[in-house]
Formats: C-alpha cells, structure tokens, sequence
C-alpha cells in the first residue's frame, strides 16, 4: 500500500533496524515504547483486520506466531510477555496494516 507506514518500513523507504526478517515479516522495535522492550511483528503482506483473514493470510500470521517464542531469548522475552493486537477504532488501531505488539522486559501491569 503506498502510503501506508509499515509497508513504506517493509520496502526500505523509512528506515528501521529490523531484528528479524523473513518472507512472512519483520520485527522492529516500537518507535514509542510502551514497556521497557516493545516490539512490532509486522506481516509484510498488507491487510489492516482480523476480519480480512483469508487462507493465505490465516498462515502468514500462523508463521508470525509460530516465529515469536523461537527468538524470545534473543529479543529478551524469555521471563514473558504480552501479545497484543490492536483492532480497529475502539481497539486504538493506529495504523492500519496489522501488526503483532510485544511488551515485556518489566513486569507488565494488570490492565
Ligand atoms: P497500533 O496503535 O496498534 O496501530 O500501533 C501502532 C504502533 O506503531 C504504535 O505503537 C507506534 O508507536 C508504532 N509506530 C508508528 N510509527 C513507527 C515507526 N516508524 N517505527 C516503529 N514503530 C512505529
Ligand atoms: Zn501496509
């Protein structure tokens, strides 16, 4: 999508430091942290809802999440984290390319 942010971040227009790629996505640290790590698993394949979720896109963010315990060590996850997918405007979606959110590196609070 041309203008949107995480695919201009995918296609090398805005630079970000990815800490992992492969075909599926790319994880990058969260511009504005909300935890002490925070980090963003972004599809490359651009859809914005769950509720476009096709075959295709249903294995894409099954890799996504079949990845993320793989590097929880290198990403300092290993004492836990949160997952977090923010889901249009009532969830607080900001961008809409969805993404996977994980917080952890604190003990996080109840919410
Ligand atoms: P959401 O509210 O779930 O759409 O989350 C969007 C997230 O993207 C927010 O936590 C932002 O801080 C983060 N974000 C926006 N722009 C960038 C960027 N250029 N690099 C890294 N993270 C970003
Ligand atoms: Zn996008």
């Amino acid at each position: 999508m041309e203008n949107c942010i995480f695919c201009k971040i995918i296609r090398g227009e805005i630079p970000s430091p990815r800490l992992y790629e492969d075909g599926d996505m790319i994880i990058i640290r969260d511009i504005e942290p909300k935890a002490k790590l925070h980090y963003l698993c972004i599809p490359k394949t651009h859809f914005a809802l769950l509720s476009e979720m096709d075959g295709e896109k249903a294995e894409i963010l099954k890799r996504c999440f079949a990845k993320i315990p793989t590097l929880e060590k290198e990403l300092g996850l290993e004492k836990g984290y949160r997952v977090i997918i923010n889901q249009g405007e009532d969830g607080g979606q900001a961008v809409h390319h969805l993404h996977i959110h994980l917080l952890g590196g604190e003990k996080l609070k109840d919410f």
